[in-house]
């Protein structure tokens, strides 16, 4: 696995920092957003280490596919099916971790676009 010692997320995908497991499969670890921003918000990462969700496109995009893959089976086991999917890539979208992860959004009717 690609690790990167100061990632706070590398830690919560090697168990070093506790976390509310969602998902886990060989590639990829959902768990809950510790601040969460709907009734279910998971946040689901690539066990390897990439900076961002373009890094990830690039170089193993099948990885992409698979947390949209997750995504949809977090929404389908918490809920109905439907999802929001938010990638926050570089400090002025709002990114404060970087190592790549999708927001999940579901679990409700969500306001706004
Ligand atoms: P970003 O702002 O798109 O980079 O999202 C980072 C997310 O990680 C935020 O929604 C935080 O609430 C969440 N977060 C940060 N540290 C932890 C943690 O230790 N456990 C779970 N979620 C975390």
């Amino acid at each position: 696995m690609a690790r990167h010692d100061n990632c706070i997320f590398c830690k919560i995908i090697a168990g070093e920092i506790p976390s509310t497991k969602i998902f886990e499969n060989d590639d990829i670890y959902a768990f809950a957003d510790l601040n969460p921003q709907a009734k279910v918000h998971a946040l689901v990462v690539p066990k390897d280490h990439f900076d961002d969700v373009s890094q990830v496109a690039h170089e193993r995009p099948e990885l992409l596919a698979q947390i949209v893959e997750v995504a949809k089976t977090i929404a389908t086991e918490k809920y109905n099916g439907q999802f929001r999917l938010v990638f926050n890539t570089g400090e002025d979208a709002g990114q404060t971790v970087f190592h790549c992860h999708a927001h999940v959004l579901t679990g409700e009717k969500l306001e706004g676009e």
